[in-house]
């Protein structure tokens, strides 16, 4: 019996993906670099399904059915590259090669690119979820050929993570857009959490909450419009209690919070396409900002308003702030989603992908870090409006922003008279203000740039470009 799929790279994540589709009932063949690797899940696992142990590259593909369908899970970058080179040569036209790492988009297309020449299908896949995700469904992201999702399909969606009976994976787009997508999920995923822990400061830092109350503010608002599991953990780890110091737990871990860099790359992304992910990017500098030690620790005596509440809180007054706070938190959220979901249809036009906007949120629902109610909204804005030009204007998330805003600008005013800082909420509301402002400033940045740059400007009142001759008295326009 020949295996329907394969895994390379057998490590914490490619060992769970192989187990996941065996535990299916798939029958999998296994290789690693080192065979250690692929010895010790058979003996550790053989039980759970179908496995086909294979030593060598050779021996590997000639353990597949045909069209043989490769998933490599190795660390990303040049060894997959290497992995690409040592199974290309052995694979024959109409084969299927994944990669299910987390490579940059732009590697995928090259890679997608190279490996059509030779016939092909090279398909870079977004998996989220973590080890837990791979082992017992994550949200699975493959970009690629429509054809090769044909053969694909089927198992992906069978290991996938479920919510209301549908996977948590569909055929995103061509070439990049699989891996594209799951780089601005995570990049989102760094400004929800950032947004959450705006809530926590402001929680602790101006109603004096305790760290086990915040966790109880938390639990509640996850009985509503922001169920999710950010929440739902979030809530967790403020209600641990360290053994060894009885303190609560945030307050025994270093304040320095670290990245592996797909939040980076989503907002350089966003700098090359002009897409403003404030929220994205303030989430990406705040733990830039929290990691420079030697920085924060010369500025440490600079003035400003203590972090203690300027006259404490009363009980009510201290719940009132925190229903503010929800609202603040759930319309900064809203603006950070719009501007992710804005960033892929920015890479689709780009790069000429076919991406359905609200199946992307529906396979978020399950599996990944993300995953929320919530995303069932924005699946239902983008079917009510394919076109929808931001996630702000549609119906529901429209009112539900104008009902929040009273709460949230009085929540940011009450950060900034406290000297709390809020990057991810203020960024979020100047965007909501800039974009729907009447008239914005830009008219003078452009009448600058005229003025030392001659780069010219466009008049409300009549078509053309037009250059004003600073220089000389009379300050004559010309058309330009
Ligand atoms: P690692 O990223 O630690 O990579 C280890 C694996 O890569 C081993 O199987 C190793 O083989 C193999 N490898 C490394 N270099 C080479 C090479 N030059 N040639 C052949 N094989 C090589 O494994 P993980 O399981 O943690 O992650 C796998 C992929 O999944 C990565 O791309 C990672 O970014 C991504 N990932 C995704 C997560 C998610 O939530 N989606 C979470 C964690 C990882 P050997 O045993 O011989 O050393």
């Amino acid at each position: 019996k020949k295996a329907s799929i394969g895994v390379t790279g057998l490590a914490v994540m490619g060992r769970n993906l192989a187990r996941n589709l065996a535990r299916h009932g798939h029958t999998v063949a296994l290789h690693n670099r080192s065979e250690q690797r692929t010895r010790d899940l058979v003996e550790q696992f053989g039980d759970e399904g179908e496995f086909i142990p294979a030593y060598s590259a050779r021996e590997f593909v000639d353990a597949l059915e045909r069209p043989r369908q490769v998933v490599i899970m190795v660390k990303a970058g040049r060894p997959t590259d290497a992995v690409i080179e040592e199974f290309a040569p052995l694979l024959e036209p109409g084969d299927v090669i994944v990669d299910a790492g987390n490579a940059h988009f732009a590697d995928t297309r090259r890679r997608e690119a190279a490996l059509r020449e030779q016939g092909l299908h090279f398909v870079g896949t977004g998996v989220s979820g973590g080890e837990e995700g791979a082992l017992h469904g994550p949200s699975i992201m493959p970009g690629g050929s429509k054809e090769s999702y044909e053969s694909l399909g089927p198992l992906f969606e069978d290991i996938s993570a479920k919510v209301d009976g549908e996977p948590c994976c569909t055929h995103v787009g061509a070439d990049g857009a699989g891996h594209f997508v799951k780089m601005v999920h995570n990049g989102i995923e760094y400004a929800d959490m950032q947004l959450i822990a705006e809530s926590f400061d402001l929680l602790r830092g101006a109603a004096g909450y305790e760290p086990a109350q915040i966790a109880e503010v938390f639990r509640n608002w996850n009985t509503g419009r922001l169920d999710s599991y950010l929440i739902e953990i979030t809530s967790q780890v403020l209600a641990h209690t360290d053994a060894g110091t009885g303190k609560p737990f945030v307050d025994i871990v270093t304040d320095q919070a670290e990245q592996k860099g797909t939040g980076r790359w989503t907002v350089q992304i966003g700098l090359d396409l002009g897409v403003p992910i404030s929220g994205i990017a303030e989430a990406v500098f705040s733990r830039s900002l929290s990691g420079s030690a030697d920085l924060r620790e010369a500025a440490r005596g600079l003035g400003g308003p203590a972090r203690t509440p300027l006259s404490p809180l009363s009980g009510s007054e201290a719940s009132a702030f925190a229903d503010d706070v929800e609202q603040a938190l759930y319309a900064s959220k809203v603006v950070a989603y719009a501007q992710g979901f804005n960033q892929i249809q920015a890479g689709a036009t780009e790069y000429g992908w076919d991406i359905d906007l609200g199946k992307v949120a529906s396979i978020w629902r399950g599996g990944c870090i993300i995953r929320a109610k919530f995303l069932n909204d924005i699946t239902a804005a983008y079917a009510d409006e394919p076109g929808l030009p931001t996630l702000l204007t549609s119906g529901g998330f429209r009112k539900a922003v104008e009902d929040a805003q009273d709460s949230w600008r009085s929540v940011i005013a009450t950060a900034v008279r406290l000297g709390i800082p809020t990057p991810g909420f203020s960024t979020a509301l100047a965007y909501y203000d800039g974009l729907r402002a009447e008239r914005l400033p830009a008219a003078l940045v452009q009448g600058q740039r005229d003025y030392f740059g001659a780069h010219t400007y466009r008049r409300v009142d009549k078509g053309g470009s037009f250059h004003t001759a600073w220089a000389t008295d009379d300050r004559a326009e010309s058309t330009a």
